[in-house]
């Protein structure tokens, strides 16, 4: 009889191991692609694999196709910071100098994101895929703050601190995901960014703002999306903004 039960106490724990190794959600992270290489920081496949996600770098793909076969093998998916969005993506042309544009980037990150918001994936979009994400939805984005914005005491949205450094105050909206997932109602977060959400695109919803009225943070559906960036923190040591790919890695099971 002890036997038996020990055996059938095995087995139960044989069971939760192997669902345990089994619901860990794969989390896609896009990648950067200049010059023939391609790129992302590490910070991204960190900050996923401590929130208990398996983190896959994925490949640029070129077609509808390449697309949706590479998201059917995923649970999750992270669009990366990096390059400008081409402003002919919301009808304007370059404001200035300062917009730079990787079109072989956009032509892949926008077929990832079309295909994710078709698979209604789980989805966290960083610092460009926030602003992709946001025209992917019909929204514009301020090309340029530092010339768009004519305010004396304007906030500094590109910190010369530490990356995992904190620089400036968001603001959160007390009904959303955001203020869910963090229980605070502001937060210290950094900043490294000269372009932002202008329009929102259609069911976005405004979560987080700095006091100069820039967005920070939005939501839509499956989709949770944040200026700032929380993987440079957390590969820093900064766990505070851990829950918000905890929160991707739980959507995603
Ligand atoms: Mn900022």
């Amino acid at each position: 009889m002890k036997a038996r039960s020990l055996v059938f106490l095995l087995a139960i724990l044989l069971l939760f191991v192997a669902g345990c190794n089994k619901s860990a959600p794969v989390i896609g992270i896009s990648s950067g692609w200049p010059d023939g290489r391609i790129i992302v920081s590490d910070a991204y496949v960190y900050s996923v694999r401590a929130a208990g996600g398996v983190p896959v770098v994925l490949p640029p793909v070129l077609t509808e196709e390449e697309a949706r076969e590479v998201l059917s093998h995923l649970d999750g998916l992270v669009l990366t910071g990096g390059e400008d969005v081409d402003p002919a993506r919301y009808g304007e042309t370059a404001l200035n100098e300062t917009v730079e544009v990787n079109y072989k980037r956009d032509t892949s990150d926008f077929l990832l994101a079309s295909e994710a918001l078709r698979r209604d994936m789980p989805i966290l979009g960083i610092c460009r895929g926030e602003q992709l994400l946001n025209v992917a939805l019909g929204g514009t984005l301020y090309q340029d703050l530092p010339s768009q914005l004519n305010s004396d005491d304007a906030i500094c949205h590109r910190q010369t601190e530490s990356k995992e450094l904190g620089t400036h105050i968001i603001y959160l909206e007390p009904e959303s995901s955001l203020r869910r997932i963090m229980g605070v109602d502001s937060l210290m977060v950094n900043s490294f960014h000269h372009q932002a959400v202008k329009y929102p695109g259609t069911g976005v919803k405004v979560t987080a703002s700095t006091a100069d009225g820039i967005t920070e943070a939005w939501e839509c559906g499956n989709l949770i999306c944040v200026q700032f960036h929380p993987e440079m923190m957390i590969k820093g040591g900064n766990n505070a903004l851990l829950p918000i790919f905890e929160d991707l890695v739980a959507r995603s099971r």
